[in-house]
């Protein structure tokens, strides 16, 4: 008898085969105890709406809200043959039970959970639960199987993840282009991330923008900065500014204070997902979405860095002997002289070891596949860059270092000037010696001229500087604040109590930059210049959906219970009524909102739908073909821009997707008249009365 090995993907299933010695058999893998054959991401899926009756066809407000009492799977069409190729393999007989290496967290679980539901089988469930691609780490994960009961509760709680989704998505987004005929789609995590980036722009366009001053006095060896009674450098007064840059110049001040502050920083926690993500972003310029599929491609294909989809920045104290080897595998590379011996790691690793604060997986780490830097792609190469050295920073001593602070009276005005200096470089060598800038290091202001300065010794004032600032608006977001912003959304919650609960923030690790990348093709943000920008359409979303839908609350008292109902501490049932709740709730909200949708809004659309004059959206299909859709709902134009090659020549040229609803109506009323046309009262019905009835009813339209 063998064991069926499920894998996510292709390439992580052949990977398995060859530790495992299975051989090639065509469309799947087979040796003498296993058979390997993968999933291509799910392969089963939720039915849509219309699945539970007819009526659900329509999109109509009177169907809402649609709350099924079960939820069907079905297999999704465009991977078919894989689905029958599995399930055909699980059906055979000498296969006795099956071992489910699909990813392993919760979306992962899911992946193998439906296809075997939808398969019917019922044969008894393993699981390889691994935090690496590498050879051994999946010898090991093979010898240490997992029951597979021991995560049904993570399987309810990927499943609750989606039916959530689905009571919620379908019935807001409904509602929500049923009563503002405008296609708005809303969703439990999208919308309270958008509702982050519409409020800031908000926030920008109401801000109001004052000047303030400074004033820098220099007293030959050093500068310092003038400081108000308030203890800031900024001096809101315009003419108190002019003031003192007048009457200053020349004086004679006195040093009336010098302190020395020693201070020690330690080193940063090893990377979960998103702290990379947003450290690439700010570094090296990467989008989420860029970040986690280069760090996909460096632990499967070179199999180099741990599982990537990681919410941990801990590891576990079984690690600490690995570090050996992790270390020896970085010795070809230009990391190799700044690797501790193992003897020599003198961080103190209380902080990183932390049993308690691993759920799934640890942080991310180098693992001990030797590395090959001329295999990587200048991306991957960057980015393995920035795993190593934080790496290294976790295994390194504290950074020490101390600030001098020299404060001056000159006549009664305080004037203040810092020195601060490295005493001991500790982890902050890591990345100054692999030339990395962080501008954290060594404070700007920094006066090297105050060495030396003693209380009582008197200095004076050789020249004034006087500079006039602009306050500034706050900024908008770049996909790294996002990053932040999503996943300490419970920070902007003021109720301390639900702040605790929310501590898993908007969405998963694993799907945040999936709903970036959503909300960009939905046309609710764009990205410009580095930085996320709403949409009028994304501002128009937020302004009309239910408040609760938008703030963060919701969605993370939501989250945290998936979370208990992964940990076993809450059933699936419950959760999904209150859910169900929660949807009607919602459709009751929008019905009930008296506002209107405002087009106008949109600004000056290129593009707008030749039947109604609303505004087209442009959207690029799975083949990256532009597409451009009326945004009245009840309109539904759609158009499609065709590039079609003549000679040298690329000619563009347009093709109608989907007819305006308004064009069916007209062409029915045509036909009716056509065939009517001689009792219809208009005189005849002969075709220049047609065409003039129709021009008609163009102009019509128009008015
Ligand atoms: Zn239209």
């Amino acid at each position: 008898m063998k064991k069926l090995v499920l894998a996510e993907k292709p390439s992580v299933g052949r990977e398995l085969a060859s530790v495992l010695g299975c051989i090639n058999r065509g469309k799947y893998l087979e040796g003498p105890s296993y058979v390997v054959t993968w999933a291509l991401g799910h392969l089963v899926t939720l039915c849509p709406p219309d699945s539970y009756g007819e009526k659900y066809r329509r999109w109509s407000l009177g169907n809402l809200p649609m709350l099924p009492e079960v939820l069907d799977t079905m297999v999704i069409e465009k991977t078919k043959d894989q689905f029958e190729l599995v399930k055909s393999l699980l059906d055979r007989d000498d296969i006795e039970s099956v071992v489910i290496a699909t990813d392993a967290g919760r979306e992962g679980e899911l992946v193998a959970r439906w296809i075997l539901k939808q398969a019917e089988c019922t044969k008894k469930t393993e699981r390889l639960w691994i935090s690496s691609q590498t050879e051994s780490a999946i010898r090991q994960g093979f010898e240490n199987l997992k029951d597979g009961k021991d995560y049904d509760n993570l399987y309810y709680a990927a499943e609750s993840r989606s039916y959530a989704d689905w009571y919620i998505g379908f019935n807001v987004s409904r509602a929500m282009s049923c009563h503002f005929d405008s296609r708005l789609s809303a969703g439990r995590v999208q919308t309270p991330t958008l509702a982050l980036i519409t409020e800031r722009e908000d926030e920008i366009e109401s801000f109001a923008g004052k000047f303030y001053w400074t004033i820098r006095a220099d007293f030959g060896r050093f500068k310092a900065s003038y400081y108000t009674e308030e203890n800031t450098v900024k001096i809101q007064d315009e003419e108190k500014a002019n003031s003192l840059y007048t009457s200053l110049k020349g004086k004679t001040g006195k040093v009336v204070s010098v302190k020395k502050v020693s201070k020690t920083e330690k080193p940063p926690l090893a990377y979960d997902l998103t702290e990379l993500q947003r450290d690439a972003n700010m570094i090296l310029g990467f989008s989420a979405k860029q970040t986690l599929d280069t760090l996909q491609r460096l632990y499967e294909v070179h199999k180099i860095v741990t599982y990537p989809r990681t919410d941990s920045r801990y590891i576990t104290d079984d690690i600490v002997p690995t570090f050996s080897e992790r270390l020896a595998a970085l010795k070809n590379t230009d990391f190799a002289p700044l690797c501790p011996a193992v003897t020599d790691i003198r961080a103190d690793l209380t902080r990183l070891v932390n049993n308690a604060m691993v759920s799934d997986h640890h942080a991310l780490l180098p693992t001990e596949q030797p590395v090959d830097v001329s295999k990587l792609s200048f991306e991957e190469k960057q980015l393995w860059e920035l795993v190593i050295s934080r790496f290294l920073e976790t295994l390194s001593d504290d950074y020490e270092y101390s600030t001098t602070t020299v404060e001056i009276d000159v006549e009664g005005c305080l004037f203040s000037a810092r020195m601060t200096m490295p005493d001991k470089q500790g982890w902050r060598d890591i990345t100054r010696r692999m030339g990395r800038r962080f501008s954290t290091s060594v404070e700007d202001d920094s006066e090297f001229g105050l060495y030396g300065l003693k209380e009582g010794s008197e200095v004076t004032v050789n020249d004034v500087e006087l500079k006039r600032f602009a306050t500034m608006p706050p900024q908008r977001y770049t996909e790294a604040d996002l990053l932040y912003a999503m996943e300490h959304a419970g920070r902007l919650v003021d109720d301390s109590e639900l702040r605790k609960r929310l501590e898993n923030g908007l969405g998963t690790p694993a799907t945040r930059a999936d709903i970036i990348e959503k909300l960009i093709q939905n046309n609710c943000m764009e990205r410009k210049d580095g930085f996320l920008v709403p949409t009028a359409k994304g501002r128009e979303l937020v302004r009309l959906v239910p408040p609760q839908l938008k703030s963060a609350e919701l969605t993370g008292q939501w989250e945290k219970r998936l979370y208990e109902i992964s940990g076993g501490k809450e059933s699936e049932k419950p959760f999904i009524e209150d859910i169900k709740k929660n949807a009607a709730d919602l459709v009751k909200e929008v019905v009930a909102n008296r506002d209107t949708y405002d087009p106008t809004r949109m600004g000056d659309p290129k593009h707008v739908c030749p039947f109604c004059a609303w505004p087209m959206a442009k959207v690029l299909d799975a083949e990256g073909r532009v597409h451009y859709v009326c945004q009245r709902f009840s309109c539904g134009y759609e158009e499609m821009i065709i590039k079609k090659q003549i000679k040298d020549k690329v000619l563009l040229a347009k093709s109608v997707v989907k007819e305006s609803h308004y064009r069916r109506a007209e062409r029915k009323t045509e036909k009716t008249e056509r065939s009517f046309g001689s009792d219809s009262g208009n005189g005849g019905g002969t075709f220049a009365d047609f065409i003039r009835a129709s021009e008609e009813r163009k102009k019509g339209r128009k008015h």
